[in-house]
This record gives C-alpha cells, sequence and structure tokens, in this order.
C-alpha cells in the first residue's frame, strides 16, 4: 500500500484545460480565491451573468479537502439530524439539513447539465450502528426523520444482514437521495465549465495578500469590486479568521476492484449503499464507479494533530477492522491510502461572514462536506448577485463568526488550538443546544 491520492491517480486518462498561473496585474467585478468546492461553486453562479470574474487558486482546482475526499454526497457529512435537532429545534434542524440538501442538488444539477464525467453513483446512506450505543443513535436519528417527515427506512441487526454481509452491527438507518462522486474530477470538469463561460482559471497562484480591493499573488495582483475568499488552512498572515479554524484529520484507502463475489459478500442484494457508522471517530466506506472500495477512518489521537501523518499505521487499523466486520473480504488488498485534514469550526457548522472593516469581501471557511461547500459557494456567489432573497439571508446569522461557541477563541492562548476545537466540536456534537439562543440578524445589515 503506497501513500498516493487515488484520485490523483485515476486523474490521469483524463484530459482537462493545461495550468495557467496569473503572471500580471489584472482587473474584474469578481475575484474569487480558492478553487476548492465553495470556490468553484460561488464561480459558476456567475455563468452568463455578463460580470468579469476570475478565480486564483494555489493548487490545481480541488487539490486540496475536496480532491482528497471521500466523495459521500450525503447531507450527514458531520452533524446528524438528530444533533441538529436537540440543538436547533426540529424545524430549525430542517432549515439547516436543507442547506446541504440544496449542495447536492447543485451538485447534481451540474454534473447533468454540463455532462460532467466525474464517476457520480447514486447511493443510498446507511448509518450502521455498533453496540448499545449505536442502535441508540439508529432509533434517534429515525425519530428525527420522522418528526421531519423526511423519508426514512430502519433495519435490525438481522435484517439489515440481508443487505450488508456484515454480523457486526446491531442496526441501521436507511435514506436515499446521495450519491457518490470523484470531486477531484468534478472539479477539474468544472473548471473547464468555468473557462468556455469566460471565466479566468489561474491555478499554481497563491494569493499571499489582501489590501483593499487588490489580492497579491507572488507574480501579479488581482483588483476586483467584489471579492470571495473561499480558502482552507487559512494563514494567520493573510486574515485574523486563521484563529477562527482547525481541522480534523481522516486517512483514507482504496481497494483493489472487488471480484463479483467479493461485491456479493459486501452487498448481498446487488445494491450498493454508501456508510459509515456510529463510533466517535468513525470508519466510512463505499464502492467507486470501477467497483474499489474506499474506506477511511482516524484514530482518536491523530484526529487533532498539527500536521499531516504520513504512516499507515491508523489505516492499516481500520483496515484491519474492517476486515474483522467483513471476514469474507479478508483477502481484499489495498493499494493506496492518503491521510486529510479537513477544516472545521469550533461547532462544526460552516462560518459565512462578510468583513465589517471591508464589506466587499465575503469569506466562507471551516466547511465541513462537499454539499455543505457547494451551498456556501452558490450562496455568497447569489449575494453579490442580488439573487439571495430575504429569506434566505438568515444564513448570514446562522454561520456568523459572532454565534455563540461553548468555548471563547481567546482560550486557545491558554490550552492550546488542538485542545480547544477538539473539546468544542464534541461538545458542539453531543450536548450543544442553541435554542434558547437568538440569533441577531437584521437583514438590512447585508
Ligand atoms: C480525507 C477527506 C475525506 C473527506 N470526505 C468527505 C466526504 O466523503 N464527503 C464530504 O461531503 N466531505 C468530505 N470531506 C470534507 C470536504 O472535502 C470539505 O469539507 C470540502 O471539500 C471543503 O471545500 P472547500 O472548497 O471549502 O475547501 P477546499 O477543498 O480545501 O478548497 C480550498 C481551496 O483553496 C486553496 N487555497 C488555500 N489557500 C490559498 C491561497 N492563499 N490562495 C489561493 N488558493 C488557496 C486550496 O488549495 C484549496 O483548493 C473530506 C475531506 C477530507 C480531507
Amino acid at each position: 500500500m503506497i501513500l498516493q491520492n487515488w484520485w490523483f491517480t485515476s486523474l490521469l486518462p483524463h484530459e482537462y484545460p493545461p495550468i495557467q498561473s496569473l503572471q500580471k496585474d489584472i482587473q474584474v467585478d469578481v475575484l474569487i480565491v480558492g478553487g476548492g468546492m465553495t470556490g468553484l461553486s460561488a464561480a459558476a453562479s456567475f455563468i452568463g451573468k455578463g460580470l468579469k470574474v476570475a478565480v486564483i487558486e494555489r493548487n490545481v482546482f480541488g487539490g486540496s479537502s475536496t480532491g482528497r475526499s471521500a466523495g459521500f454526497l450525503t447531507p450527514d457529512s458531520e452533524l446528524e439530524l438528530n444533533q441538529l435537532e436537540r440543538r436547533f429545534g426540529i424545524e430549525g434542524a430542517q432549515k439547516i439539513w436543507n442547506v446541504p440538501v440544496s449542495g447536492i442538488d447543485l451538485i447534481v444539477k451540474r454534473v447533468k447539465e454540463y455532462n460532467i464525467q466525474c464517476d457520480l453513483i447514486k447511493q443510498d446512506s446507511l448509518f450502521v450502528g455498533i453496540g448499545r450505543d449505536g442502535l441508540d443513535s439508529v432509533e434517534e436519528e429515525k425519530k428525527s426523520r420522522l418528526a421531519a417527515h423526511m423519508d426514512v427506512q430502519t433495519y435490525g441487526s438481522e435484517q439489515l444482514q440481508s443487505i450488508l454481509g456484515s454480523q457486526h452491527y446491531t442496526g441501521a438507518v436507511r435514506y436515499g437521495n446521495t450519491y457518490g462522486i470523484s470531486s477531484l474530477q468534478y472539479a477539474q470538469g468544472m473548471k473547464k465549465v468555468l473557462i468556455d463561460s469566460g471565466i479566468q482559471i489561474f491555478e499554481a497562484t497563491e494569493a499571499h495578500r489582501i489590501q483593499n480591493h487588490t489580492v497579491y499573488t507572488h507574480a501579479g495582483s488581482v483588483t476586483a469590486d467584489k471579492i470571495i475568499i473561499a480558502i482552507d488552512k487559512i494563514k494567520p498572515s493573510f486574515s485574523s479568521y486563521s484563529k477562527e479554524v482547525f481541522h480534523a484529520q481522516t486517512f483514507l484507502s482504496i481497494s483493489e476492484p472487488l471480484s463479483d463475489a467479493d461485491y456479493k459478500a459486501l452487498f448481498p442484494s446487488g445494491e450498493q449503499f454508501q456508510c459509515w457508522d456510529s463510533t466517535l471517530v468513525y470508519s466510512y466506506w463505499r464502492l467507486t464507479g470501477t467497483r474499489r472500495l474506499l474506506l477511511g477512518g482516524g484514530s482518536a489521537l491523530t484526529t487533532f494533530m498539527n500536521h499531516w501523518y504520513n504512516q499507515d499505521r491508523i489505516i492499516a487499523s481500520v483496515i484491519k477492522n474492517f476486515r474483522k466486520s467483513f471476514p469474507q473480504l479478508k483477502n481484499l488488498e489495498f493499494v493506496q491510502f492518503w491521510p486529510g485534514l479537513i477544516d472545521t469550526t469550533r461547532d462544526l457548522l460552516p462560518t459565512i461572514v462578510r468583513d465589517p472593516r471591508s464589506p466587499h469581501v465575503h469569506y466562507a471557511f471551516g466547511i465541513v462536506g462537499l454539499p455543505w461547500a457547494s451551498f456556501c459557494g452558490d450562496f455568497l456567489g447569489r449575494v453579490i448577485l442580488g439573487e439571495a432573497n430575504e429569506d434566505e439571508l438568515k444564513y448570514f446569522s446562522y454561520f456568523s463568526d459572532r454565534r455563540y461557541f461553548a468555548l471563547p477563541i481567546w482560550l486557545q492562548n491558554f490550552m492550546g488550538k488542538p485542545s480547544l476545537f477538539s473539546l468544542n466540536n464534541l461538545w458542539a456534537k453531543y450536548y450543544q443546544v442553541d435554542l434558547k439562543r437568538k440569533l441577531k440578524f437584521d437583514s438590512k445589515d447585508f
């Protein structure tokens, strides 16, 4: 098993527009910094709007979290519906759940509209419980979905074995309208779409600093009326918002293609699912279009590490546990693995802000999940275009950097960022209740 991102490996047979870097000073109406799911979704909202738009990306389009991800397109990125219900009540939870739901719709719509080859596969979600606690989580999720009038199907341990070839799980919740995707292929496909529609794309172009309306790179600058910053791992030298984000580390591996017998052993009914389990540092798996098993997970020790952990020790243990749950697949070989750092805020919801010091600059950061990123980018694009309706402007309030967090940011000076973010993440996921807090919001501000 070698250290290599499978999505880059599988990009090789495809042809995408060549990489161009910014080498001069240019002027545009809108500049987007960052070509991940958020930035490209923002850029796509300007297609056909008659504005001069540019995107600068320090890597290649999708080269960071987006292109490392497992490509699960499910609204349940880090917070399950019942956890949102605890925090915001059932109506609030529904409203917030609709954010990633519409993010998924947007991605699927674009794939179809522009005929993007990105291994998009319809795969129902299967959240599987382990032990008594896992079964309780399954039951709670079922209750919340029913309360929110959402589709749901649950399975007991024995029933589950007819669709998932393991005796390890105590139950499961299943729901639809979810997909698997190669988000690196999607990002590169969208790059072509954006270029064809007249948007200027500069890759291998890092924004070093922003001053008033101008963003400076190593060999040029972009001056713009409006600017959307959609970057990850924000450096303190770039923006003070860097203190508002940290990351969680997870690991992925990819197997050789499954034989027919292996496929049947994994999904006995023939229908495939995207699955994750109920443990805190959960394992997750799904098949790619070439029937390779994508398996991910992590460890408590490495999740909040400051840096990448490039050894195969953690993923080897995830694979070992997977083989215990699916002994029929004990000979399945894994060929590549890679780590990834997912940017997060303290409470696992994204942050979207218009910088009060420079109202022409919008930021979206700490976005956990491709569907959320897809929504946030599109939302900011539509805000700039004046197309976001009055009701939608509530998202500035829901996802404000001034919303309630259990632990204040200054605590990181004493306890360090990893401790602050891990404790606050845990609190947000398992205990936080936001219901009684009044969200301060005045649509006139936007
Ligand atoms: C291993 C892994 C597995 C994941 N699995 C899933 C999954 O299965 N499903 C899911 O929904 N989510 C998953 N995620 C999370 C998901 O990938 C992210 O939440 C999402 O991609 C965030 O998109 P983004 O555009 O905000 O960030 P990014 O994709 O990180 O994009 C930010 C972009 O900004 C660029 N950039 C940074 N600094 C600068 C600068 N100064 N100048 C110019 N450009 C800059 C970066 O190169 C990058 O391309 C996973 C993440 C990882 C790491």
